[in-house]
């Protein structure tokens, strides 16, 4: 069966590259028919984060996606959060310090620092402590057992190293971008196990995959250089057979494609790159979030769902089912995918239209109630269906119709200054009159004809008086379909309008 994980740390806010891990994670299982886990990664303390768990769990439940075993809702392989497990790790710390492929070390920071020094003035590029630096330090391969003992009994500081073997070629073979090969000389002795009892990242990660049956690793490229080490603690632990395929996915770049798309760009680009609002406890500092921008949660995905992944043809509009039943790991791109907020908003439009007009009446009704209008429902479904095709996330559906609610009081004044004259207010009085006579039903089709033979009447030509006309009746000089809105508002508010413009 195949199991596959989201490993986050809680240490902030969730963002964009976060949550698209967990959705292809989402994705690949459901296409698999496995099962979809989520393991809190919060070994290091130093960085933990209040509330970025909640944050979490929250996103994924807004977007639908909520794994299957998790620290709120456990299955067998519990518990799920890494600090709860602390006490799993050392025995295969020591396990492997057994086999002869970690050992202890005692260095303190002052020694380490030294050690840095010293190579960093030999001109060494990457001061490591590795195959060659440890015969220098103070560990169990160079001091003698008995002193390894007695530090270890007086209970001296210690950390646990992986004994990285000095020349090997250590191959994996991604799933996305295929074999990867490193030579065990460039990588250094991780330490596996802190001097406080806890793990490391690589040790907690490769023993809960491990006892949890993942058997996927789908992760950010930026764990791509740990891959090689997590091979060979697979190697060491004897766990070969059951080690998990991986892939790590491309990058998500900034909007112009030149570098990494950061925490810190969405509020300087003016976009938001995480799924919720967010204020970091420590700083006050506040990121807005897709949700509360106005992304429906549907179309947030679709989106998420397309940086990095196609299904190799045109269609664009996926349901997460649909998503689901598309989804390969070999779809995936090697390359980085730039981030477009102008695509994002595309797919919050096509979702809007999508909806039905009483599902799209409820933003319009709760946006104007809250303002203090009540609009009645057919009146509501006339605007939706004028605003529709217009809009782009739900809030527009108030903010672009309530002139409609309320004659205008101001009229903009440069559109006034180029469009208003003489032939235009000729117009307007003659059409208030004739509209006032006039009580056959009123559509966008009798509007627009009345408003022409008016025009032809005059001697005038409509296409050089309609933006006063819009003027008049709505107080700005562009919106939607202005006959449209003339049926919305009926003879008499239209009269009504006209006069008080021509006052
Ligand atoms: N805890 C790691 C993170 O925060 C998980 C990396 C992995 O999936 O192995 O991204």
């Amino acid at each position: 069966e195949v199991r596959v994980r989201f490993a986050p740390s809680p240490t902030g806010a969730l963002h964009i590259g976060g949550v698209r891990t967990a959705l292809y994670n989402y994705l690949f299982a459901k296409k698999m028919g496995g099962k979809f886990l989520l393991r809190i990664e919060d070994t290091d303390q130093t960085r933990f984060v209040p509330g970025a768990e909640e944050y979490i769990k929250e996103s994924l439940e807004w977007l639908g996606i909520s794994p299957e075993e998790s620290p709120w809702h456990p299955g067998d392989c519990g518990p799920y959060r890494q600090s709860e497990r602390k006490p799993m790790y050392m025995q295969y710390a020591l396990d492997l310090v057994e086999k002869g492929h970690a050992y202890y070390a005692f260095d303190t920071s002052e020694e380490l620092e030294a050690m840095r020094e010293r190579l960093t003035a030999a001109r060494v590029v990457q001061p490591q402590y590795n195959s060659i630096t440890r015969t220098q330090m103070k560990n169990s391969l160079t001091l003698s057992e008995d002193e390894v003992k007695t530090r270890l009994a007086s209970g001296d500081p210690y950390v646990i190293r992986v004994k990285m073997p000095r020349k090997e070629e250590v191959r994996l073979n991604d799933m996305i971008r295929g074999w990867v090969m490193v030579h065990s000389s460039t990588l250094d002795d991780k330490v596996l196990m802190k001097s406080d009892g806890m793990p490391t990242y690589h040790l907690a990660n490769i023993v809960d995959d491990h006892l949890m049956g993942i058997t996927h690793v789908i992760r950010g490229e930026e764990w791509l250089p740990s891959a090689p080490l997590h091979v060979l603690l697979y190697r060491f632990f004897g766990w070969e057979d059951t080690m998990p395929q991986f892939a790590h996915l491309p990058l998500l770049l900034k909007p112009d494609g030149n570098g990494k798309l950061s925490k810190r760009d969405g509020d300087k680009l003016g976009f938001p790159v995480f799924p919720l609002n967010w204020t970091d406890p420590f700083s006050g500092e506040k990121s807005s979030g897709f949700r509360e921008q106005g992304y429906l949660p549907d179309a947030f995905l679709n989106f998420l769902a397309f940086l990095g992944w196609n299904p190799g043809d045109e269609r664009e509009i996926f349901s997460l089912e649909e998503l689901a039943e598309a989804f390969s790991i070999d779809r995936i791109g090697k390359s980085g995918t730039k981030f477009d907020i102008a695509k994002a908003k595309w797919y919050n439009e096509q979702y809007l239209r999508l909806k039905t007009n009483p599902e799209l009446m409820q933003y319009l009704i709760a946006d104007a109630k809250a303002d203090g209008v009540d609009i009645p429902i057919e009146k509501a479904n006339a605007m939706i269906s004028l605003l529709k095709e217009r809009v782009t996330f739900p809030s527009d559906f108030w903010r672009d119709s309530k002139f409609i609610m309320a004659a205008p009081k101001e009229f903009d004044q440069e559109v006034a200054s180029k469009k208003w004259n003489a032939d235009a207010a000729k117009v307007l009085g003659a059409y208030a009159t004739v509209l006032d006579g006039f009580d056959s039903p009123f559509d966008a089709v009798a509007a627009k004809a009345l408003l022409e033979s008016t025009a032809e009447a005059e001697g005038i030509k409509l296409g050089k008086v309609m933006q006063a006309v819009r003027l008049a009746v709505t107080g700005s000089g562009a919106g939607p379909d202005l006959m449209e809105v003339f049926a919305i508002l009926g003879t008499a508010e239209v009269s009504k309008r006209i006069r008080f413009a021509l006052n």
